[in-house]
């Protein structure tokens, strides 16, 4: 063996390492986390406030009253109407393995349950499946969830979070930009009030139809929101865009949300949110609710602008 062989003579030394899922780099701040404040925190940085993705079943547990949520439509499946195949990969085995690592109920999951007392039907778009990807059954739950909105004269809310329609499905994810809002003007003529909480990223087709369409929208914090990505459009208009462009917080400043607000305080303001239209609705109060809004006094009771 050569004398400069550096496998004579040295120790082995155990590599030392941190065991996964213990700690969390901060996209933002680069701060180190740990995952376990991380989560007490609902997933917000607690040194810069970023949100992380959050997934949908916390997302469920902290957005509705304990023990209220109950489930719909979760064994609808979809269909391979083209046959569809990308990259030599078949969409059955691409929804396959998407239900087998996520859960049953495609990209959307719908209930009944309660928010600060209140009964809502309530969806959130599971991003974790094909990222959020509205296709037939997507549309379908959505278009089901306004009819009991309907119905029960119960509020609808929707938590976006998506890529925007599924391409596996080419025409038929389209249609269901169609579909949705035809469900959701249902709503409006009954007047039952529809809230859009946009969650990070609302994209596509998602954002092109249903996601705006609330009576309130409400953004998470610095939220991705739009339809073409920014490229695209530079590419398009040829001209840079502004800095924060397609952001929650320049929404918010050029009047395409009503509200920013923070995961931690979602809740409550979807709470008071609801108060609001609930009071609205009662007859007694009806002809003085413009009186209400008027009144300075009122103001605790009003949908605030973070
Ligand atoms: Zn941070």
């Amino acid at each position: 063996m050569a004398w400069w062989s550096r496998t004579q003579g040295l120790a082995e030394q155990p590599k030392k390492s941190v065991p996964k899922g213990i700690w969390t780099k901060c996209e933002r701040c680069s701060a180190t986390l740990y995952e376990s404040d991380l989560d007490e925190n609902a997933r917000v940085c607690t040194s810069c406030q970023h949100h992380f993705r959050m997934p949908t079943e916390g997302r469920i547990a902290i957005s509705v009253d304990e023990g209220t949520w109950q489930e719909h439509d979760r064994g609808l499946e979809s269909a391979d109407p083209l046959g569809f195949r990308v990259d030599g990969k078949k969409y059955v085995d691409q929804l396959k393995s998407a239900t087998r690592k996520v859960g049953p109920g495609d990209a959307y999951r719908a209930g009944t349950a309660a928010i600060g007392g209140i009964p809502v039907e309530v969806g959130f778009f599971v991003f974790e499946f094909m990222g959020g990807s509205m296709g037939s059954v997507v549309g379908e739950k959505i278009a089901r969830q306004f009819e009991r909105a309907v119905a029960h004269r119960r509020p609808a809310i929707m938590f976006c979070a998506s890529g925007g329609a599924r391409m596996q499905e080419g025409v038929l994810s389209l249609m269901q930009m169609a579909k949705t809002s035809a469900a959701r003007s249902k709503l409006r003529e009954a007047r039952v009030p529809y809230i859009a909480v946009l969650l990070h990223p609302t994209t596509g087709g998602v954002a092109a139809s249903v996601a705006m369409l609330g009576d309130v929208i409400i953004a998470e914090p610095d939220a991705l929101i739009g339809f073409a990505g920014p490229r695209v459009i530079e590419q398009t208009i040829r001209q840079q865009l502004p800095p924060g462009f397609q952001r929650s917080e320049f929404l918010l400043e050029h009047g395409m949300v009503d509200m920013v607000v923070s995961r931690k305080d979602m809740k409550t303001t979807l709470a008071r949110t609801l108060r609001w239209f609930e009071r609205g609705r009662q007859p007694e109060r009806r002809t003085g609710s413009i009186v209400a809004i008027l009144n300075p006094g009122d103001d605790a009771e009003l949908p605030q602008t973070d």
